[in-house]
């Protein structure tokens, strides 16, 4: 099974290190002057696909961005990181805010078709809008076997034995190529570009798309109503006793008096 072509889809979002704001119409979240970053679980969808072609299993690696012009500078990271190319499908930053990913998903299935991929490598989720439907969908609309939640991946003759993360523990299963993966927090942890790498990364070929040219419509299918602050947690305070904490338990109710 050696030469597998992996696709691995990088979203470019808020950084996870970032405190987000809501815009003062509650439209949504202000983007403007805030620091960007891949989402760290497309980040760990690369590092896989590039152990997987140190391990020789993984031929071609491609990754693919839909958003707008800054994008690319995403998927550099992903080239600096090891991939070979990359395929960045523009999308302008106003129908941005509205891309969903039944238009991600559509989008990348029609590219997995267009490079004869093998495997469409996706996070498990997006840490911005938490969806955690793009590789499903990918799957759906391929009719390729899913294995989501991926915290290991191994070989097995021509399938892989991939083990996810589900709730109250792991679960293995055996999927056939080719297949959607999405991959959870424990698979690895990525490595960072270093420095050659990056310059290396800026001879690396990447495609312009547009969704058009996947045949793909982004009009919007849902709107958002309104994006609000979770409401504002009580401070605690701090005691100088246990004997003061009891009666404040006892005052509160909280323990029998
Ligand atoms: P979501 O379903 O929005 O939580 O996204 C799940 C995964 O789909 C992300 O971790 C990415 O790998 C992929 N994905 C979502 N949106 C995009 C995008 N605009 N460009 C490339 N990949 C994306």
């Amino acid at each position: 099974m050696s030469g597998l072509r992996v696709l691995v889809g990088c979203k470019r979002v808020i950084d996870y290190a970032v405190k987000i704001r809501v815009k003062p119409d509650n439209t949504g979240v202000i983007t403007e002057g805030v620091k960007h970053s891949m989402n760290p679980f497309d980040e760990i969808a690369v590092e896989e696909a590039v152990r997987m072609k140190e391990k020789k299993l993984a031929s071609e690696i491609i990754a693919v961005s839909c958003g707008p012009t800054q994008c690319q500078e995403t998927l550099r990271t992903a080239m600096a990181m090891g991939a070979d190319k990359s395929i960045h499908v523009e999308v302008d930053a106003a129908s941005y805010e509205n891309l969903q990913p039944l238009h991600v998903a559509k989008i990348l299935a029609k590219v997995a078709q267009d490079v004869k991929a093998d495997i469409v490598f996706t996070g498990k989720q997006a840490i911005d809008d938490d969806c955690n439907q793009t590789g499903q969908m990918v799957a759906a609309l391929l009719d390729w076997p899913q294995a989501t939640f991926a915290s290991k991946i191994e070989k097995a003759n021509g399938d892989l034995t991939v083990t996810r993360e589900i709730d109250g523990g792991l679960e293995t299963i055996k999927v056939q190529l080719p297949a959607v993966l999405t991959a959870d927090l424990r698979l690895n942890e990525p490595r960072y570009a270093t420095l050659p790498n990056i310059m290396k990364a800026k001879k690396k070929k990447m495609e312009k798309k547009k969704p058009e040219d996947y045949g793909v419509d982004i009009g919007p299918r849902q709107s958002i109503l309104k994006v609000e602050d979770p409401p504002v947690r009580q401070a605690g305070s701090k005691l100088d006793s246990v004997e003061t904490l009891v009666s404040k338990l006892k005052d509160a109710g909280l323990v029998p008096s």
